[in-house]
């Protein structure tokens, strides 16, 4: 088994994690759920702090740490790709490195994976520990996604079990903007749940600022939905029959009433409001396009600056 967790800045809760992931690890081992070669895979995602320092010294002193380090900073879940692309196992799971998900659910992803799960999702049972603006803001993106028919697990973040198999099924998905809990729920196979409750972050602050959750939030909605496209059509069409009915309305006055003014409102009005829904629509469109533009250049995800470890011993850089 091989735990994959990305780390940006994460010095302050590196030393608890390690500690508790190890002894985890000590203690699957000793039951004979995982094999003594199991590993812990961080991988720094160009972090400005002394994460890889700790990393790699942690590497040094014991097997069951190993460090991939990424050229810079290319965000959560591109780090958490290149974990999952390079970390060897039968079985990975992946985790946030501040213990916010709950390690004792760990032994039951696996049973389940030995009862023939290929894919297991953990899912937040309850998440009193998140903020409210956080808690609030995260579940109801869920149920838009669900709204605009984007199959993703409610309150399931990144914290999954997968098998090999199903790595090497995903290696093929070449896309360039992540959003791996909706890929990866794409894949298919047997799969199966288990709950946990959030704790609350160790150390330090979360890396996740809300332009950064914003921009994973919209890339949810336009890897998956073509929704917002359609929604142009539609308003499109609606205001087109309004100001049909509008037009018909106002001839009707000219040619058989003298109540028709020369009216400045009635001209000024419909020219904003179109002009409103003319830039929100190009803007959508836009935002597609830039994706399609992303994609067309078809860049790395990452760059492994350097490894650490000995399960990388053959691994010459
Ligand atoms: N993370 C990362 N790169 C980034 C931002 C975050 O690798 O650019 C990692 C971070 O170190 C942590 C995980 O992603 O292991 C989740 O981040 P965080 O706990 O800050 O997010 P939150 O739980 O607040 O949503
Ligand atoms: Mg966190």
């Amino acid at each position: 088994m091989s735990l994959v967790l990305p780390c940006f800045n994460e010095e302050e809760v590196l030393p608890e994690t390690t500690a508790r992931l190890t002894e985890l690890l000590a203690r699957l081992e000793k039951k004979g759920e995982i094999a003594p070669n199991s590993a812990v895979y961080y991988v720094d995602d160009g972090s400005r702090d002394r994460t890889w320092e700790i990393i790699s010294d942690y590497a040094l002193r014991t097997q069951t740490i190993c460090g991939i380090k990424l050229s810079r900073n290319r965000g959560h879940q591109n780090a958490l790709l290149c974990g999952l692309m390079t970390a060897p196992g039968k079985v990975l799971i992946s985790l946030d490195a501040d213990l916010q998900d709950d390690l004792e659910v760990i032994p039951k992803m696996i049973m389940d994976y030995r009862q023939g799960s290929e894919i297991v999702f953990a899912v937040r049972s309850k998440r009193d520990k998140d903020s409210y603006l956080k808690r609030y803001t995260a579940e109801s993106y869920y149920t838009f996604l669900k709204l605009l028919g984007v199959d993703v697990i409610y309150n399931h973040a990144d914290f999954r079990l997968m098998s090999r198999r199903t790595i090497e099924e995903f290696r093929s998905y070449g896309e360039t903007h992540l959003f791996l809990r909706g890929l990866i729920r794409q894949l298919g196979f047997k799969t199966s749940i288990v709950e946990f409750e959030r704790a609350e972050r160790f150390a330090g602050e979360s890396k996740y600022p809300l332009s950064k959750m914003l921009s994973l939030a919209w890339q949810g909605v336009t890897s998956f939905s073509a929704y917002p496209l359609r929604l142009i059509t539609g308003v499109g069409v609606l205001v087109s029959i309004v100001s049909l009915a509008m037009a018909a309305w106002a001839l009707l006055l000219k040619l058989f009433t003298d109540e028709a003014l020369p009216g400045w409102a009635s001209t000024v009005i419909p020219m904003y409001f179109l002009g409103g829904v003319q830039l929100l629509g190009m803007g959508i469109i836009g935002e597609y396009l830039a994706k399609i533009y992303e994609a067309s250049k078809n860049r790395p995800r990452f760059h492994v600056e350097t490894v650490c470890g000995v399960q990388f011993k053959d691994r010459v850089r």
